[in-house]
């Protein structure tokens, strides 16, 4: 459904009651003061798509009521700027930052927990703040035993991101040996590859999947170095195209970690960094250490000031931004907070990702939708978002492909 633009709007009803003056102030906030003795339900739809009503004149308020019920009758029925959720789910989309086992499906870690008789605490699910997410992660480490749980793990999280019609995607894991013995790191991480290669050799023409192994700063530098040299007797499968660093930046500094990274871009491996998670100006240096390393892409980038920022800028390093997990980790009140605000205008090259679709209840479509939305993006807008996307894949050589697959559905559109 695509909704008339507001002039058309005007001109098409003449039954309208009302009027209606718009004062637009910088790139999107309206204000409306309107008088209406009437209102219909087609202007309330329109209503609604001003995305930030502010102010209305106070004895308007039920007015302003309705546009909030409104708005979110729309949320529902998923309707943004003329876009819909559904074209945003058929739209060949590019999933660069999902952890494997934060993307695990609820029923499947509900069903295994139960075959295993772990109880689980469903209260962690009502998630409000990013502690709660880590009370998820510790379950799904809990839960996730034996090598055959990986197994259906990866092939489902592969299935999950077919079906929202991602075109390209990178999973990322940290490769790591049973606490109750049942596996290797070595046969974890052989697993899993095995698990894409079966996938790509049915789905490949749907999606392109390619894996990153994490470096989890958590552990000690031994343990990344022994990952490291797995990834090195694996390498020639294709499949390994990066190495990421991330875990609890409290418990170590990238610094420790830096020579290793070298030597895995001297391997030719690209390498993306979380980085700014924490707030705080204990913080600020770290960054800018991971920053001045010029890794390919960065994780997140939540917190930050002028400095770092203009780093970034200036480097021209595109960042991951994962939405939903950002609006808790930052504690936001709402999505329009977000720092894509900051990159997306300033033609700064940026994707959205899901991070955990477990953890956080979302997916890759809800991550581009929920965007849209808080900054009222056009249809041009999304498209220039996945162009984006596509110059910061680390397999370069699928790119005009994906180019071909973005440029081709919105020209489709554009006929309809
Ligand atoms: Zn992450």
């Amino acid at each position: 459904m695509i909704l008339p633009s507001f002039m058309e709007y005007i001109f098409l009803d003449s039954q309208l009651f009302f009027m209606l003056m718009i004062f637009t102030f910088h790139q999107c906030p309206l204000y409306i003061i309107c008088t209406i003795q009437n209102v219909d339900l087609k202007t309330l739809f329109y209503l609604a798509q001003c995305q930030q009503v502010v102010k209305v004149k106070p004895y308007f308020r039920q007015l302003k009521y309705l546009i909030y019920l409104y708005k979110n009758i729309l949320n529902m029925i998923g309707i943004s700027r003329g876009l819909t959720q559904d074209f945003v789910k058929k739209a060949p989309k590019i999933e660069l930052h999902a952890h494997l086992n934060g993307c695990v499906r609820r029923q499947t870690l509900f069903e295994i927990a139960q075959r295993k008789q772990i109880n689980v605490d469903f209260s962690i699910f009502d998630l409000r703040n990013i502690r709660g997410a880590f009370s998820i992660f510790q379950l799904i480490h809990q839960v996730l035993g034996d090598l055959s749980d990986i197994r259906r793990v990866s092939r489902e999280v592969l299935e999950d991101f077919r079906d929202q019609n991602v075109a390209y995607l990178e999973i990322r894991t940290t490769p790591k040996s049973c606490e109750l013995g049942t596996y290797t790191k070595e046969q974890y991480l052989a697993t899993v590859i095995d698990e894409i290669q079966q996938f790509q050799q049915q789905y490949g023409h749907k999606m392109q999947a390619r894996l990153l192994v994490s470096i989890d700063r958590g552990r000690p530098l031994e343990d990344a170095q022994s990952t490291f040299d797995h990834i090195l007797k694996l390498k020639n499968n294709n499949l390994i195209v990066g190495l990421d660093f991330s875990g609890n930046p409290t418990k170590s500094t990238f610094k420790e970690y830096e020579q290793l990274l070298e030597q895995a871009r001297k391997e030719g491996l690209k390498i993306t960094i979380h980085v700014a998670e924490l707030e705080g100006d204990e913080y600020i240096q770290e960054s800018l250490d991971i920053v001045n390393f010029k890794p390919d892409r960065l994780g997140h980038f939540n917190f930050y000031n002028q400095n770092l920022y203009n780093k970034v800028r200036q480097l021209d390093i595109p960042i991951e931004m994962c939405p939903t997990s950002n609006f808790y980790t930052v504690n936001m009140k709402s999505l329009s907070e977000h720092h894509f605000k900051e990159f997306f205008y300033q033609g700064h090259t940026i994707n959205l990702n899901t991070d955990d679709t477990c953890v956080f209840d979302t997916d890759i479509t809800q991550e581009h939708f929920k965007m849209i939305q808080a900054f009222n993006l056009s249809t041009d807008e999304f498209k220039q978002l996945l162009i984006r996307s596509s110059s910061m894949i680390f397999d370069q050589a699928y790119k005009p492909q994906l180019l071909q697959r973005i440029n081709e559905y919105f020209s489709n559109h554009q006929k309809e």
